[in-house]
């Protein structure tokens, strides 16, 4: 496998000041070391992009949507042996190591598609007195900072709109997970980005050199996906010199099940938007609410589909469900359980750590009251609280009394009743009588503290654009 380790700078593999050793989480054992970057680097990686960044911004919009399309067809060609990579450094299960890998190449299609489609704006001024030409410029070397969840999906997602739009960018992945993106990096080199326009760094101290970066008034661009407490922090330290900020956060998806639905195709639903990266994704269904008259019988149809789950290392035959990304994270898991049940949840299976190594929790399903603590929570693993509700205002105060905004999911058999639903619910997305909606022709973000801006769709790429007037007296 091809299995990159050091940094990527102007152009160049290349050691920093230091090392971090990258864990298999299922096993525990170490798959490799890479190379840390230290101020130096980092401050060489931002000369990089900022030099870079005259000469790709002036590219033909087909010469980069060229190299994007070269990018998809070589991910695409790999995607097993990204899954796999995905796999190993993450924890998750191969189908979805593989499932990520494929939609994470569709964004460098989708976005070299849509370098070539941005529209600007020609028209005379209402009162006549002058001509208004609208037109997008790229912002300029952009931060993309990504977390441990979808190490492809999450790098791919910033990468192809910065290159579509003529962005030069510095690609900074979680320290779980850096393996994928270093691969991604790798292949965009492969599909013909000149030097300079992506540069991979791993600071060895993560905070401080962010920050020293984000103080620099070469950074233009900063696009961060990852917890809303980071997120918070980096809006903070962008705010000193005005630097463009792009926020994908946490969230804390509630999942309405109406007493209306086919209880057997909601819990395939609910499988799927709970169970997807083994509850590892910030859309993942962390809170069910079930109307009453069907709470029983859909808590015992989910209680028995989660316990058949094979929990077992990715990458072994059948497994449906790895492990989380270390041990620290799976602990965080069981803590949330532990409250839940001081607090009166009942577990209605799972909810115990299994012997033997590995950063493993097994699917858990735990009915709790309206006011458990596990529902402030953004749980990150296999682990399903499941509430009952009665009215339909009662259902849709419950789904929106949290600070987070990302995704809502809505189970009915009644499509009026549902959109009702979904348009009063706080969020930037909101799934219909599915389990997953998430596309790369789609925009992608949420409202309240879950972020700002949108990524994917025909919005994705001007998050690195800026927009321009120019009034001309003709
Ligand atoms: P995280 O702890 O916020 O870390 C995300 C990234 O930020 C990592 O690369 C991390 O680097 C870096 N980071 C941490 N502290 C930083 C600081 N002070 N300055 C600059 N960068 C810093 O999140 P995570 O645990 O990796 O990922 C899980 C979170 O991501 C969840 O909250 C999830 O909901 C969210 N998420 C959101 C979306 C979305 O699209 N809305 C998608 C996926 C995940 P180090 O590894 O070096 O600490």
């Amino acid at each position: 496998m091809n299995l990159r380790n050091q940094l990527f700078i102007n152009g160049q593999w290349q050691d920093g000041d230091g090392s971090l050793e990258v864990i298999n989480p299922s096993t525990g054992q170490v798959i490799t070391k890479i190379s840390t970057a230290g101020e130096k680097e980092c401050d060489a990686a931002l000369d990089a992009a900022d030099k870079a960044f005259p000469a790709w911004a002036a590219t033909a919009p087909r010469f980069r949507a060229e190299i994007l399309r070269k990018a998809f067809e070589l991910m695409s060609a790999e995607v097993d042996e990204i899954a796999k990579l995905i796999s190993m450094e993450n924890g998750k299960v191969f189908s979805d190591a593989r499932g990520e890998a494929v939609y994470a190449a569709e964004f460098f299609r989708w976005f070299s598609e849509e370098t070539v489609r941005t529209q600007g704006d020609f028209r005379k001024s209402p009162s006549g007195d002058k001509t208004i030409i609208v037109t997008h410029q790229p912002i300029g070397p952009s931060l993309l900072i990504t977390p441990w969840n979808f190490p492809a999906a999450m790098a791919t997602r910033k990468l192809a709109p910065a290159l579509a739009a003529g962005c030069t960018a510095i690609l900074k992945a979680a320290s779980e997970t850096p393996l994928t993106a270093l691969y991604i990096v790798d292949l965009l080199d492969r599909a013909g980005v000149p030097k300079g326009v992506v540069n991979f760094v791993m600071p060895s101290k993560t905070g401080a050199m962010i920050s020293k970066m984000l103080h620099d008034p070469r950074l233009r661009n900063i696009s961060f996906t990852g917890s809303t407490e980071v997120g918070r922090i980096l809006i903070k330290e962008s705010a000193d010199l005005v630097i463009r900020t792009s926020m994908e956060l946490g969230g804390n998806a509630p999942f309405l099940v109406f007493d209306d639905s086919d209880v057997e195709q909601a819990v395939a639903a609910v499988m799927i938007a709970k169970m997807r990266n083994g509850g590892a994704a910030c859309t993942s269904a962390n809170r069910i609410y079930v109307q009453k008259a069907i709470a029983t019988q859909f808590t015992d149809a989910l209680a028995k589909a989660m316990g058949s789950l094979k929990m077992a290392d990715g990458l072994s035959e059948g497994a449906q469900l790895g492990a989380s990304v270390s041990i620290k994270e799976r602990n965080k898991i069981a803590e949330l359980v532990e409250s839940a049940v001081n607090a009166g949840g009942k577990i209605e299976v799972g909810g115990a750590i299994p012997a033997g190594d590995g950063a493993f929790y097994p699917a858990t399903v735990i009915s709790v009251s309206k006011d458990n603590p596990i529902l402030n929570h953004e749980i990150f693993g296999p682990v399903a609280p499941v509430v009952t509700f009665e009215t339909e205002a009662e259902g849709i105060s419950l789904a929106n009394n949290t600070e987070y905004g990302l995704i809502s999911y809505v189970f009915s058999g009644d499509m009026k009743k549902a959109i009702r639903v979904a348009e009063k619910l706080e969020s930037g997305m909101v799934a219909i009588n599915r389990g997953v909606i998430s596309d790369p022709a789609a925009p992608f973000g949420g409202v309240k503290q879950s972020g700002l801006g949108r990524e994917g769709g025909f919005a994705g790429i001007h998050e690195f654009l800026e927009t321009k007037f120019i009034g001309v007296e003709l």
